[in-house]
């Protein structure tokens, strides 16, 4: 048995669609993931049906992005209601956002000299929730730049010329979120946000877990994960953040060790959140 929990598909920002992504696991003899894309569900019912056929279980998740002190902070959530009308104003409410914010990072682009249109985005998005991939991907078709990373490197990473910041809710507001929709709230990636300072209000709020495992990780940050979960009695997930062939990294999926006990420990948390709720 081997464990994956964080993948995400072309309902996001990954390049394989949600099918794609599980075959891709069973090719690897994961056999259990979470689809755990930016802002989005939408991927999970269409992996599910296909999971089954390959033995693979798919664990409902989403990741959210957040900000504390300018800094930021995504915030998974697992075993999710999917499907819950709380959850999907949300998701609605950050797809539009995310669609007006496209608009205005394209109109930057256009001012710069770029001959790309919102339309053309969008449509590279194939209805998912638009990312600043999804604007890379056209300008790289249209031969504006030559790898996908120079469109961060040159205009859409953080302080770069055409960034604009994506419209969040607050980590309480997330975790009270995940809570409601029956799911548990973890740190996703925690030693690339820097923010371990705020790890006591994060517990405050209601986190669940860290992921301890992660790609991005050093062996020393996976430790020091695990040890602050002992600490405040929380649980440990891990990832790979898997985003597909085209993209940043390329594929990652099954890269990162996860330890099988994670899954076990995740259920018992969320029956314990929802015997509370
Ligand atoms: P957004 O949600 O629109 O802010 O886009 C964030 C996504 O862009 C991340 O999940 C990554 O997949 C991708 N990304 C961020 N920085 C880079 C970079 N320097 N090079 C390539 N991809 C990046
Ligand atoms: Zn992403
Ligand atoms: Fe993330
Ligand atoms: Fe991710």
């Amino acid at each position: 048995m081997s464990v994956d929990l964080h993948l995400h598909t072309t309902k996001s920002d990954g390049s394989l669609t949600p099918e794609q992504v599980v075959e891709a696991a069973a090719k690897r003899r994961i056999n259990i993931i979470a689809i755990a894309d930016h802002d989005t569900t939408a991927g999970i019912a269409v992996a599910q049906a296909v999971a089954s056929t390959h033995g693979i279980e798919v664990i409902p998740a989403v990741e959210f992005s957040s900000k504390f002190n300018s800094r930021d902070i995504h915030i998974l959530g697992y075993f999710i209601f999917h499907e819950d009308p709380e959850l999907l104003t949300y998701l609605k409410t950050l797809k539009e956002a995310r669609a007006e914010r496209a608009q205005e990072m394209v109109q930057c682009l256009r001012n710069i000299g770029f001959n790309l249109t919102f339309e053309e985005v969008e449509k590279a998005a194939k209805g998912a929730s638009i990312g600043r991939p999804h604007i890379a991907r056209v300008l790289l078709r249209k031969g504006y730049i030559e790898t996908f990373s120079d469109a961060f490197n040159k205009y859409l990473r953080r302080g770069g010329p055409c960034f604009i910041e994506k419209f969040t809710y607050s980590p309480k507001k997330i975790i009270r979120l995940i809570h409601n929709v029956g799911g548990a709230a973890v740190f996703a990636h925690p030693g690339l946000s820097g923010l371990d300072t705020y790890i006591p209000k994060l517990v405050d709020m209601g986190l669940d877990g860290f992921e301890a495992y992660h790609v991005d990780h050093t062996q020393e940050m996976t430790k020091r994960y695990i040890e602050y979960a002992k600490q405040y009695g929380l649980i440990v997930t891990g990832g790979s953040d898997d985003h597909g062939p085209v993209s940043k990294h390329g594929v990652r999926m099954g890269t990162v060790f996860v330890p099988n006990e994670v899954v076990g420990s995740l259920r018992r948390r969320v029956q314990e959140i929802r015997r509370s709720f």
